[in-house]
């Protein structure tokens, strides 16, 4: 059992997009190689938003060249922390197909993983998993809810 003792809950209310940016900045100083991070919330919630400022900071990106992989499911970039994998398994089936692309080898503990729509992988996620959940409030306004071991 996790007890409230052994997590970390942080609350944001953003009111831009380049603010959820440096929120993820700030995650991103924290994090080592290794770390998972899954990102749930609705379509424009603000995931790969959260995304691009977090793989701007660790790869020295502008996010502007940060693309979602909608269609090819992983975008890798350098780090001086492991490679930085960005997954979106929105269109992604099941476990299986994930397992059946290699990516499982992604979770080895060597890379940082961001990854959007994790809930088909969600029995492959270790449990010091980051989990951020973003959702909409208005507009220009989302919340920002991460949960991290301690
Ligand atoms: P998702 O990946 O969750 O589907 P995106 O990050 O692609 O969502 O899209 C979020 C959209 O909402 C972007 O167009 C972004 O500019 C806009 N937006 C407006 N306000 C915010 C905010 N506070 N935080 C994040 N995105 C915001
Ligand atoms: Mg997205």
């Amino acid at each position: 059992m996790i007890t409230d003792s052994q997590l970390n809950l942080q609350v944001y209310v953003t009111t831009s997009a380049e603010e959820t940016q440096e929120v993820a900045r700030n995650i991103a100083r924290s994090i080592d190689r290794g770390c998972i991070i899954a990102l749930t919330g609705d379509l424009g919630a603000g995931k790969t938003t959260f995304s691009k400022g977090l793989i701007s900071e660790l790869c020295v990106y502008e996010p502007q060249h940060i693309q979602s992989p909608t269609f090819i499911y992983l975008n890798t970039y350098p780090s001086n922390r492991g490679l930085v994998c960005h997954f979106d398994l929105y269109r992604l089936g099941d476990a299986c197909a994930f397992e059946d692309l290699g990516f499982c080898d992604y979770l080895d503990g060597d890379h940082i993983c961001l990854i959007e729509w994790p809930e088909i992988i969600e029995s492959l996620l270790p449990k010091q998993t980051i989990r951020v959940n973003l959702s909409y409030i208005s507009e220009s306004q989302r919340r920002i809810e991460i949960e991290r071991m301690i």
